[in-house]
């Protein structure tokens, strides 16, 4: 998606060389134009795929999948809680993750109330990297009963291995709006 490749390339920083900052349009300030952009660029590319259901995990994926949801019929948005608390339904799917960013494994949850068996789940997120986060929401609807329909990324590190991790969990489907091929030597490349 060329306005996306073009936002990431005027606005996005490099960050330790092995980590691209996007906080001013995705990941802390948010670029509604643009998010509504690559909502639609989703739908697209998952037309005539049946999404009863988006999923995402908080915090940056939401924006994301609720922009999404308006180009796929207002579908429901669920979003993976990263904490434990009292108003989540102790009745809960969980999968543990390992978070490339944090360099630590935290657990995701979903409540059994918002998932049921044979729905058409569609899930999204900001970024794939080695597609843990990914995994562990393919994971959640498996646990559900329900079917993982496509995986939509905003941006994919495609020189890290979270395609093949996502393939192997039996998920065929995978779009992503840009794929960066390196950011290496403070220079962004795509695929
Ligand atoms: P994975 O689980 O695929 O290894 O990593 C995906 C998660 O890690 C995303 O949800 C995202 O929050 C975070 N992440 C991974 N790489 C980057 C990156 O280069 N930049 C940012 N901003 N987040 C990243």
């Amino acid at each position: 998606m060329q306005l996306l490749k073009d936002k990431i390339l005027s606005d996005g920083r490099l960050l330790d060389g092995y980590v691209l900052k996007v906080d001013n349009f995705l990941n802390h300030q948010l670029d509604v134009a643009l998010l509504d952009a690559m909502g639609a660029e989703f739908a697209r590319r998952f037309a005539g795929v049946k999404v009863d259901k988006i999923l995402t995990v908080e915090a940056s994926g939401i924006a994301v999948a609720v922009m999404a949801a308006r180009h796929f019929g207002n579908v429901p948005v669920v979003f993976a809680k990263k904490t434990e608390s009292l108003t989540l339904d102790q009745d809960a799917y969980e999968s543990d993750v390992y978070s490339f960013t944090k360099q630590k494994t935290y657990r995701v949850r979903v409540s059994r109330r918002y998932l049921a068996p044979g729905e058409n789940v569609l899930v999204l997120d900001d970024f794939l990297a080695n597609g843990h986060a990914a995994c562990g929401l393919i994971d959640i609807v498996h646990q559900a009963q329900a079917e993982v329909v496509g995986v939509g990324i905003v941006i994919e590190k495609g020189f890290q291995s979270g395609r093949k991790l996502i393939e192997e969990a039996g998920v065929t489907r995978v779009e992503s709006l840009a794929i960066l091929s390196s950011i290496a030597d403070g220079k962004i490349a795509f695929a």
